[in-house]
């Protein structure tokens, strides 16, 4: 069923029994109805309120008096929320609940009924509602063709798809925070459970507890009342005969970017994950292709990880409905034997993280007012606001051990309920390096090792190991961001935007829209009042432009320009906006996604190009410069994906796998030799460091040798699963304005660059470097020798055209702001004498 046919049904239910009920939560990218369904006794539902009001004192308040909070206990339910689906292709939990509420709805089982007057459920129908719909259309429209339950081909979300579980500590996606402001600042759920699916071939049913490695901030309480759940859920399911249920296996948990990121706000969080049928048609699977791969089981067979292995045969949707329904049913049934448990845990943890951040250092970060780039310290307040954390201001100066603190820098305490969370996001991260047996092989990444949302953001935080009464005396809320307030004299004549700031950027790109006059200044500037703006900075003519004009282009960016007044003594580069082209593959291709994400947040205007568009495109008319993101070569001149030296089978139709032709490249170099510009990063960058292909119109021409090449093959025993390395720019380049000398990026360890000397109608220039020591800044690395001094952005001159081209990741997945304007200065590169 599609999303319309599911909360249809559910609101018909909900108006139909008084035991379950649905809210409105919020709404999709693209503006589908978000809702929650609640599913308890008749008198919870009457009283949802009141319920909300005390979960939200048991969460929040360390302080209740120990009669109060008893009768709180008491009176108090168990809600567990649960969200279905957030991955489109896993069609099952969404497909299940309207049985699942259907049987609760009628049940007279005077055991469940018990139940739900312990526990109210609520639960998210379908965490992805656009993309529930894309995979159910797609799926209807290949039933019974050869492509009947094929992968959905370009991702299942107006932007992300997958990384919709990697964006809960960002919150960049407006279904994120939906869902992260239900258990963040709304409801307060004290169990949180997240719906997914898996392969085909492995174990049926995925349960906690997590193999290592654990996060190492979190509370060993809520892994253990994970694993009381787990255990549960493996007795239960193999009660109702339910075969295949593994723990301890493959899942680890030290890395916060999913819903999981609950746990970090005290919430008793984990996974489900069903094997896989192809979408709503059945598989086969032979005994002999039953495998384990990871983590926690070495063969597929009985095990302590898995009691009761499940044989092979036929597996199809209506089985997986089957393992949900009694995974919701057990999950409700440990919610409603522990209630009074689970309730005093979630005060206890409250009370424990409040006292530790007043006995355990650290007791504070601090981020000063005074920041290069001020916008991303407003966005990072508005960020942890969000979340639920508590951030005040200080309002008098202040001394702490060595640090002098100023008046409106902005403290964020550590004793608050969300203390791990404040800890884990506001830190650097150390991988938790854990190995199977005692001097036997480490236990790898199962994704990132950095989300440290200073150092993403390029936002300064000092850590503060010392209390100080008298600094907690002086702490008053950071309210919300005023209106930019801007006087503009007779005699002004410009606005000055500093490169240092993002939000400059998102002003530029709207005064370009609206065809005001811009231009780069080459030299730093010298305004009033003796300070002094960078090489690089904006400058917006106000000649012939309305006052209204002025103060919509200030207000809709929330930046303050400098009013200069005068004439600017220095030559100035005008700056124009591209015809931008962006690159994006049907392979659900998410990195394409973030840079949509990132443009349109931006107010930059692009056209999205396929591969098979190349051919028949009029790249030199039409466009002036090409991004691409990072999908790997192959995908882009094979259609095939490569993992390792082997090409993984593809089952989309045959229109989403075309590459871009042998034309299509030839037109590529042609754009590029005629003055266009390449903007290019990870994978995508093989395109241009192995020579272009033949400009189109040269009937056996030659490749175009450029004097640079991916060098990663000559590194040894290098590997960065996803960290923050410090990156050395060269000063008082187009490129590089805005930037400070050093800055963190983010790292998936390749490409990394070699130069050489230019030939024929060619040239180079090394931007950026890995420094010669320090690399990691948060994160897990190894192999830093090797990467030492090699060069990682280069701008590369082919005839009139340009490139750029990143090792590192300046947009990963939305969550570096310390290197956005790496992409931007990109795009507003200027054309070379
Ligand atoms: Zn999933």
């Amino acid at each position: 069923m599609d999303y319309a046919q599911l909360v249809g049904y559910l609101n018909e239910l909900a108006g139909a029994s008084p035991r379950i009920a649905m809210l409105e939560a919020g709404a999709s990218p693209l503006g589908r109805p978000m809702y929650v369904t609640f599913i308890s006794s008749p008198e919870n539902i009457s009283r949802l309120d009141e319920l909300r009001a005390i979960n939200e004192r048991l969460a929040l308040d360390p302080a209740i008096p120990d009669n109060e909070r008893a009768e709180m206990i008491r009176n108090g339910k168990v809600f567990v929320m649960q969200t279905l689906s957030m991955h489109s292709g896993e069609v099952a939990p969404s497909q299940s609940l309207p049985i699942f509420a259907h049987r609760m709805a009628t049940t007279e089982d005077p055991e469940v009924l018990a139940r739900l007057d312990n526990v109210v459920l609520m639960v998210v129908p379908s965490h992805n509602p656009d993309g529930m719909d894309m995979v159910v259309e797609h799926y209807r429209e290949y039933l019974g063709t050869d492509y009947e339950g094929s992968r959905l081909p370009r991702v299942y979300h107006k932007y992300v798809g997958h990384d919709n579980n990697r964006d809960f500590i960002s919150l960049t996606q407006e279904d994120t925070r939906v869902i992260a402001a239900l258990y963040s600042t709304e409801w307060y759920p004290q169990v949180m459970v997240e719906k997914h699916q898996m392969g085909s071939t492995g174990p049926r049913y995925y349960v906690p507890p997590n193999h290592d490695p654990i996060a190492q901030n979190v509370d060993e309480g809520l892994w253990n009342w994970s694993a009381v759940f787990g255990s549960n859920l493996s007795r239960d399911m193999a009660e109702d005969g339910l075969q295949g249920v593994a723990s301890h296996w493959l899942f680890d948990d030290y890395w916060p970017g999913s819903t999981e990121t609950s746990l970090y706000k005290n919430v008793i969080s984990f996974l489900t994950e069903a094997a896989s049928c192809r979408t709503a048609s059945p598989v086969f699977v032979e005994p002999t292709e039953l495998s384990v791969r990871g983590k926690g089981l070495a063969e597929y067979k009985k095990g302590v990880n898995m009691p009761y292995p499940w044989p092979g045969g036929t597996w199809s949707l209506g089985d997986i409905v089957s393992y949900e329904l009694s995974s919701m049913r057990s999950i409700l049934a440990t919610a409603s034997r522990h209630r009074a448990e689970i309730l005093q845990y979630r005060n206890d943890i409250c009370r424990k993280q409040v006292e530790m951040g007043r006995t355990e250092a650290p007791h504070y970060f601090v981020l000063p007012q005074a920041q290069r780039d001020p916008s991303e310290l407003r966005a990072l307040v508005t960020l942890l606001q969000r979340h639920g954390v508590t951030v005040d201001r200080l309002n008098q100066a202040t001394v702490v051990g060595d640090f002098h603190f100023t008046a409106g820098d902005i403290v964020v305490r550590l004793s608050q309920p969300y203390r791990t969370f404040v800890k884990e996001v506001m830190e650097d991260q150390q991988y938790p390096e854990r190995h199977y047996t005692p001097g036997g092989e480490l236990i790898r990444p199962y994704d990132i090792t950095s989300w440290s949302l200073p150092r993403h953001m390029g936002v300064r935080s000092i850590q503060v190991d010392i209390r100080s009464e008298e600094l907690e005396a002086r702490l008053e809320p950071v309210g919300e961001a005023t209106e930019v307030e801007l006087e503009i004299s007779d005699n002004a004549t410009a606005l000055l935007f500093s490169p240092s700031v993002n939000a400059s950027y998102r002003a530029v790109f709207a005064a370009l829209d609206k065809g005001l006059g811009v231009a780069r200044a080459i030299q730093p500037i010298g305004v009033s009042d003796g300070t002094e703006l960078p090489a690089g900075t904006f400058v917006i003519s106000l000649e012939g432009v309305s006052a209204q004009a002025v103060k919509a282009l200030v207000d809709s960016t929330k930046t303050a320009p400098v009013v200069f007044e005068g004439e600017i003594q220095q030559e100035l580069i005008p700056v124009s906006m591209p015809r931008v082209a962006l690159v994006e593959t049907w392979f659900h291709d998410m990195d394409a996604g973030w840079t949509r994400y990132l443009f349109d947040n931006y107010g930059i205007p692009y056209r999205v190009l396929h591969p098979e568009d190349f051919e028949a495109a009029e790249l030199t008319r039409d466009f002036d410069l090409i991004v691409f993101p990072g999908a790997g070569k192959d995908v882009l001149t094979k259609g095939k994906r490569k993992r390792g030296d082997r090409y993984v089978s593809n089952d989309y139709p045959p229109q989403f796998r075309k590459p871009i032709s042998k034309e299509g490249l030839g037109k590529l170099t042609a754009f590029i030799e005629s003055g266009g510009t390449i903007v290019s990063w990870g994978g995508s960058t093989g395109l241009f460091t192995e020579g272009l292909a033949p400009a189109s119109g040269e009937k056996d021409g030659d490749t175009v040798e450029l004097p640079v090449r991916d060098v990663t093959k000559d590194l040894q025993g290098v590997s960065v699963p996803g960290a923050f390395l410090a990156v050395d720019f060269i000063a008082d380049h187009p490129l590089t304005w805005g930037m400070p000398q050093r800055a963190g990026s983010f790292s998936r360890g390749t490409p990394v660059f070699g130069t050489s000397i230019p030939t024929l109608d060619t040239d180079r220039r090394v931007i950026a470097t890995y420094p010669e020591r320090d690399l990691l800044i948060s994160g897990y690395l190894e192999g830093e020798k090797e990467l030492q001094n090699r060069p990682v952005m280069v701008w590369v001159r082919a005839g009139k055209g340009q490139l750029v081209l990143f090792g590192f990741r300046p947009q990963f997945r939305g969550s570096t702001p310390a290197t956005f304007k790496l992409v931007f200065n990109s795009l507003l590169l200027p054309t070379p004498k």
